[in-house]
């Protein structure tokens, strides 16, 4: 066994990745059944349709169409005119019609790309295509009540609408893998065609990956790898997988084309089975289904209504506010923190760009670590309002981040909470200057340490009268009316 190896540079690492996402639909693909499965009872949401009943007739949803659309404009895909569904053939107890509705050579969206940074600069992922197709119902294996264990099978994810994208396979390392999944995830919730959790199994990555010597063209032996729930666990069984496949290379063995499942807890693949081909699905069109049409109106309507995007969110938060790249990028990747930076600078437009971006990112993104969502009702108003105190030197900055907690805890105002724990700085030189008097007399020690050259002195002097205010004080101003009196 090799001591190391470096793909990098003795392999080429070629990744695809195929994307299960489950899109934002009030009911499901097919049928009217309720797509809201979270806690529900198991096969409370079915239906002729989704169980598979014979006879049954499927009707399309026209939202979960709306939503792959959405995502071929956003990528830049093109859309054609006429699609069709096919029926991919297959056995499997979680499948009872014997068959799933998706479609074959002619998905709703092919081509376009999405953009992404990675630690070796900008990448551009080439997408093959995107299409629909209803999700499968799910197993549960369990210890049965006599002993021995028991399958059973429920129904309520069966007919749920699920896009599948695909990307070209171009994707160069681990790192990019995972961060077009985040940019995928960032994307598709902007636009609304899904929640996109994977810890829900709301969005299920799948990666090709294979290596061949660097500088040939054929693409070597292709393995799949399936179960990853996260985005830490995509780079990891990628990295692992590349690793794997160059040391069999290294070693001349021949790797085999098949699925491997990704174990997080020991941290590398196992075999799961040996790849299937398309051909062995069968599909044929579908005969209950009409082709699917889409009009110029459709999609006019969808592009009027289309956000503005991630990508170019950022450009716009670099180029017209001067925030750096960091920040664009920390803010734009929360959709909270963008709503609140936007709303801050819709209600006061001359705070300055980048001091808002501070308190976002900063306190408020912090407050959402620390306390989940529930600590995070933050006024964009009220923040302005508090930055502006900050910005004329009403208030500290220290005591503007404990009137911001406490206004995102009890959804008080910002001025009320100011007046009642009495933190208005004071900037004013005669208000202060009794304050100031009083502490030169009762620290003589240290005021002749600061005539007698010690210049450290005047921050204990100054200490001294922010504790005499409670903080109130305008530090700046207070050193400057002690600098004052001391040289008199
Ligand atoms: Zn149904």
């Amino acid at each position: 066994m090799a001591a190391t190896v470096e793909p990098a540079t003795r392999y080429e690492v070629v990744i695809g990745i195929e994307i299960h996402v489950q899109l934002r639909t009030a009911s499901k693909m097919f049928c009217a059944c309720s797509t809201n499965v979270r806690g529900a009872p198991p096969n409370t949401l079915t239906c002729p349709v989704c169980l598979g009943l014979p006879g049954a007739l499927p009707v399309i949803n026209r939202s979960a169409v709306e939503h792959v659309l959405a995502t071929g404009l956003a990528i830049g895909g093109q859309m054609p005119d006429v699609t069709r569904w096919d029926r991919k053939n297959y056995f499997y107890p979680d499948l009872p019609k014997g068959y799933q509705i998706s479609q074959y050579d002619l998905p709703l969206t092919s081509g376009g790309a999405l953009a992404i940074e990675t630690s070796d600069g900008p990448f551009s992922v080439g997408i093959t295509r995107a299409h629909l197709e209803e999700d499968t119902a799910r197993l549960l294996h369990q210890d049965a009540a006599g002993g021995g264990r028991v399958s059973m099978v429920d129904f309520n994810r069966s007919g749920i609408p699920l896009m599948e994208i695909v990307t070209d396979p171009v994707i160069p390392s681990a790192e990019a893998a995972r961060r077009y999944a985040e940019e995928l995830r960032l994307l598709l919730l902007t636009i609304g065609a899904s929640d996109a959790q994977m810890e829900e199994g709301q969005m299920r990555v799948e990666a090709n990956v294979s290596l061949r010597p660097t500088g040939t063209e054929a693409l070597g032996t292709r393995v799949e790898v399936k179960n990853m729930n996260s985005f830490r666990s995509v780079e990891r069984a990628i990295a692992f997988e590349v690793e794997r496949q160059a040391r069999a290379l290294d070693a001349g063995e021949r790797l085999v084309q098949e699925t491997r499942g990704w174990d997080d807890t020991h941290g590398e693949t196992y075999t799961m089975r040996l790849k299937e081909e398309s051909e062995d699905y069968r599909y044929f069109p579908e005969p209950d289904l009409p082709p699917l049409r889409t009009d110029a109106t459709m999609i006019a309507a969808i592009t009027a209504r289309m956000p503005e995007l991630p990508a170019a969110r950022r450009a716009r938060y670099s180029e017209s506010l001067g925030l750096s790249a960091y920040d664009a990028g920390v803010l734009v990747s929360d959709a909270r923190a963008t709503a609140l930076f936007e709303g801050v600078l819709a209600a006061d437009p001359a705070l300055p760009a980048k001091r808002v971006a501070n308190w976002v990112t900063g306190e408020y993104l912090r407050l959402i670590k620390a306390g989940e969502d529930s600590s995070a009702s933050v006024d964009a108003g009220q923040l302005a309002w508090l930055i502006g105190e900050v910005e004329s030197g009403a208030l500290s900055n220290n005591n503007a981040k404990q009137v911001f907690e406490r206004h995102a805890a009890s959804g008080e105002t910002a001025a009320d909470i100011v007046a009642e724990l009495g933190l208005r700085q004071i900037s004013d030189s005669g208000a202060l200057g009794a304050t100031v008097d009083a502490v030169i007399a009762a620290n003589p020690s240290a005021v002749a340490d600061y005539r007698a050259g010690k210049d450290q002195a005047i921050r204990f002097l100054t200490g001294q009268v922010m504790k005499e205010t409670r903080g109130q004080a305008n530090a700046a101003l207070v050193q400057q009316l002690l600098e004052e009196r001391l040289r008199a």
